[in-house]
């Protein structure tokens, strides 16, 4: 398909809302993106990180050719060595001595051929994804509960609901559109109720009638006594639970020492807000339990998940509009790579390791080799690269040397893996750092496929430009090195619609009603049905042939006796407490404008401005007793190790709490990843890591001197303890931090940096403060460095990323001074569509401006993607009180993360 201007359809490769892309071409360059009317998860809408898709375009971070050692080579070269060294290991050391590890970010497609290689004909099983990371606690959950890994509910049962839960969900950030859906029903409907339940005060909050700011990991308290309450008050439907459900004595067994009083002191709320929010669970039959990371990223994730969904099946409040569990996940395609076996413990189609199983897609693949037992999940597996029984690795569009816990052993565990094979669209990443082989990946636009978003609907993603340099799509790599390795006749694959097809087949095979994941209805796809296939949800088949919508309407479930499973769940607490030693709780999670490694969004500077620096969120009464001020670094320490952050107030967070953002990594920052201090624990059923209560240690770090620095080169300060970066329209911002006693050359780094360029220098040495600009022959700015010995002495706004490039005299002498008298303050960035600030916005408040409507009016912001929304709302409610009460004080700082 080619299309020189108008308009492709595709889909958001960001989170699990799955949005409908319109992408703008005009003679095959890209103009622009739209949110898709027609698509169901977004009827035309984006958030600020989907409208920011043609910003990170650029191909100056792509992988292009195929590497071996560093070293350019073919394809052919690349290919080769990667069939021949997975196959000598396998001879050597047997199948199981290789792994894959994909990612949620890959289509269906890409899954399906990766798995069918590796578990159906290698015949290792030991294939995870980073979807682990993400949802593997709700998965255990469904299929305890159902039988089957599915999510019953539609986005709609969200506008439909009369009482939503947020269940350790910020999706106000992590799921913007979705978030925004909920705001417009509960506008329409004022009555509809929601209940925010988090540790911490989030942009969420402000849709919340109630927020349950309970103890971080108290969650499965919460809920079994919210099962103790439903049973002592009678509110068990006896007879759907008879006819429908099992498990009810066995778990209300475990469920009755969470009466009131246990619930209140463990989960440390009040009985008043504790019982409002058990009334309005029980008192109303629509309700919506939403529940993401706050609940799978724990050690005991899956029994919080199943303390979830008793509830519901105690209540019957499941299989009609408006009501359900309902979990979402992260990433684009989490649910699509499960469809074809992208964990450790599954095979293709839903199917599991059971001998029926094997057998089945063994004759469905013609393959005699599939694997016959589960594999290692992600932290098993890499804990195998360690003790020498797996010997090479295969990943796939994910960078665990940043995500995976205890990041730093990752490293090293990589380090001294036999084989590291890494298909990538990115060239440096901190795994890259570590391949024997790179192979350059296809990335989105380029990439032609389905994908599955969290209310089980498949949709296309479609190309629109031409692979950048020699890059490939992943399902061809995976195939090609299927046929150096003699399994040709299988993975004769011409494009992705003949991997659908068969995929879809497999879904069908001998299920007989057995399987709920079923779209046999598209065994027969054309080339054309499936280049115009519209977003569905499955199952798809004959029984279905339009999709569907909602499941378990007739309260049929997939476990052996049909009914759905009670199951029995004894409350914990997080095992890793606070000591003496750490004696501070460190959250972890997602901001508003990143995504996960920021590989793709920290190449938008429109992006970045929202949240320019790593950060650790602390209590303004833990600063004072450090006595730090924001800006200025903490350095955090675990058993596992330390790491390094600027700190920023945050009173929505408990005294003892701390929170770290994940998406720091050594390419943007150093010592700033925070999956260095995390523990490998994980839930026992799902592997699930707990990335989420971690014990810690946190003290100021002195630093002698703060450099800023604005330059157009991408280098590594490494001669730093401390440095971070962030993109601008024309250049990088540095932030440095030099340790006390250290010398550091203004001049002389400056010298080295633009040797061309003419230099201009201040030096105030009764201030330490020296400011220098280089400037180029042409009289433009090259690079400008401002170095203080006090943070708040360096400049402080956003105009100076306008600076690079511009000609000296039209920027005048202020260069210097640090400070564009020209251009207004704005202060920390709230709307990045429109590059709106706090100091504005305040402004605007204090001039009259006292709704989102009339701030959009007078400024614009929150009147695009609308993903500021929630801090505007925040912004007039603290200095709307401010300036008419004359009490409180505030700064968006208080409350963005
Ligand atoms: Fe993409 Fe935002 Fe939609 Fe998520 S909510 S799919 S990030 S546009």
């Amino acid at each position: 398909m080619s299309v020189n201007s108008g308009c492709i359809k595709t889909t958001c490769p960001y989170c699990g809302v799955g949005c409908g892309v319109s992408v703008q071409l005009d003679k095959h360059a890209v103009i622009g993106v739209k949110g898709l009317e027609s698509h169901p998860a977004n009827f035309g809408k984006l958030c600020v990180k989907g409208s920011a898709l043609h910003e990170t375009l650029d191909p100056g971070t792509r992988l292009l050719f195929p590497k071996i050692n560093g070293e350019r080579v073919s394809w052919d070269s690349a290919l080769d060595k990667t069939a021949k060294g997975l196959q000598e290991i396998i001879n050597k050391h047997g199948p199981q001595s290789v792994a894959f590890y994909l990612s949620g970010q890959l289509l269906t497609e890409d899954h399906y051929v990766a798995n069918k290689l590796l578990k159906g004909f290698i015949g290792s099983s030991n294939l995870d994804t980073n979807s682990r990371l993400c949802m593997a606690s709700a998965v255990v959950g469904y299929k305890r509960a159902f039988g089957a890994d599915v999510v019953p509910c539609s986005y709609e049962d969200l506008e439909s609901c009369e009482v939503l839960l947020l269940i350790g969900s910020n999706a106000a950030w992590t799921h913007p559109i979705l978030y925004q859906r909920m705001q417009e029903a509960k506008k329409n409907r004022p009555g509809m109720k929601v209940v925010v339940i988090d540790p911490r005060v989030t942009a969420s909050c402000d849709m919340a009638d109630l927020h349950l700011k309970l103890k971080p990991g108290s969650d499965a308290f919460l809920f079994n006594g919210l099962q103790n309450f439903i049973a002592t008050n009678g509110y068990i439907d006896k007879s759907f639970v008879e006819n429908h459900c099992e498990g009810l004595e066995e778990s209300l067994a475990t469920s009755d020492t969470c009466d009131l009083n246990t619930v209140v002191k463990v989960c440390a709320l009040s009985i008043d807000e504790l019982l409002e929010f058990y009334r309005l669970f029980t008192e109303h039959s629509k309700v919506i339990s939403f529940y993401s990371q706050g609940i799978n990223q724990s050690a005991t994730g899956s029994d919080k998940c199943n303390a979830i969904i008793n509830c519901h099946l105690l209540t019957k409040k499941l299989g009609q509009p408006g009501m359900g569990p309902f979990s979402v996940t992260g990433q684009p395609n989490a649910m699509g790579g499960r469809e074809v076996g992208g964990l450790a413990n599954q095979l293709a189609a839903h199917m599991s390791y059971l001998p029926e199983d094997i057998d089945r897609v063994g004759r469905f693949w013609h393959s005699n080799n599939v694997a016959s037992r589960e594999g290692y999940k992600a932290v098993e597996m890499f804990d195998a690269i360690d003790r020498g029984e797996i010997k090479a690795i295969w990943i796939m569009a994910t960078n665990p040397a940043v995500s995976l816990p205890d990041s730093n052993s990752i490293q090293r565990i990589l380090d001294k893996c036999e084989l590291v094979i890494v298909s990538d669209c990115v060239e440096h990443t901190d795994t890259n750092a570590f391949a024997d082989i790179l192979l350059p990946a296809c990335g989105w636009g380029e990439k032609d496929g389905t994908v599955t978003n969290s209310e089980r609907r498949i949709s296309r993603q479609r190309a629109f430009m031409a692979p950048v340099g020699e890059a490939r799509p992943d399902w061809q790599i995976i195939s090609e090195v299927a046929v150096r390795m003699g399994f040709g006749k299988a993975f004769h694959y011409e494009n992705p619609k003949d991997i659908f097809v068969e995929h879809a087949r497999l879904s069908g095979f001998e299920n007989n009603g057995s399987r709920l994941f079923d779209i046999s209805a598209f065994e027969n796809l054309s080339a054309q049905e499936y280049e115009d296939l519209e977003p569905i949800q499955w199952p798809v088949n004959q029984t279905n042939p339009g999709g569907s919508f909602r499941l378990f309407e007739d309260y049929r479930f997939y476990t052996l006796s049909k009914k759905a499973q009670i199951v029995p769940i004894s409350a914990s607490l997080p095992e890793h407490i606070t000591s003496a030693g750490f004696p501070y709780l460190l959250n972890t999670g997602r901001l508003r404008d990143q995504w996960h490694t920021m590989t793709r969004t920290g190449l938008a500077a429109r992006l970045a401005l929202h949240s320019k620096t790593p950060f650790v969120a602390i209590n303004p009464v833990l600063a004072e007793s450090m006595t730090a001020k924001p800006g200025e670094l903490l350095e955090i320490e675990s058993r596992n190790g330390k790491i390094l952050l600027p700190l920023k107030i945050d009173s929505g967070l408990g005294e003892n709490e701390i929170f770290v953002p994940i998406h720091w990594s050594n390419q943007f920052s150093a010592k700033a990843k925070v999956s260095a201090l995390i523990d490998k624990r994980v839930d026992k059923y799902s592997g699930q890591p707990e990335s989420k209560f971690q014990a810690v240690s946190v003290k100021p770090k002195p630093i002698g001197n703060w450099v800023l620095l604005l330059t157009e080169q991408d280098f590594v300060p490494d001669f730093c303890s401390y440095w971070h970066k962030c993109i601008l329209s024309n250049g990088y911002e540095y932030l440095l931090a030099i340790e006390k006693h250290k010398h550091f050359d203004l001049s002389e780094f400056l010298q080295k940096l633009s040797p061309d360029s003419d230099l201009v220098e201040f030096h105030d040495s009764e201030m330490a403060d020296s400011r220098a600009l280089c400037i180029s022959r042409q009289g433009n700015l090259d690079a400008a460095i401002f170095m203080s010995d006090t943070l708040c002495c360096l400049p402080a706004d956003h105009w100076r990323g306008l600076l690079l490039g511009k000609k000296v005299s039209e920027i005048s002498w202020h260069l210097l001074s640090g400070r564009d008298i020209n251009l207004p303050a704005v202060g920390n960035l709230i709307c990045s569509c429109f590059e709106v600030g706090e100091v504005q916005i305040v402004d605007a408040i204090n001039k009259g401006a006292c709704s989102v409507e009339e701030l959009g009016l007078r400024l614009k912001c929150g009147t695009n993607c609308g993903s500021c929304i929630p801090e505007l709302k925040q912004l007039i409610q603290t200095f709307n009180m401010t300036h008419d009460q004359k009490v409180g004080s505030g700064s968006v700082s208080d409350i963005s993360n």
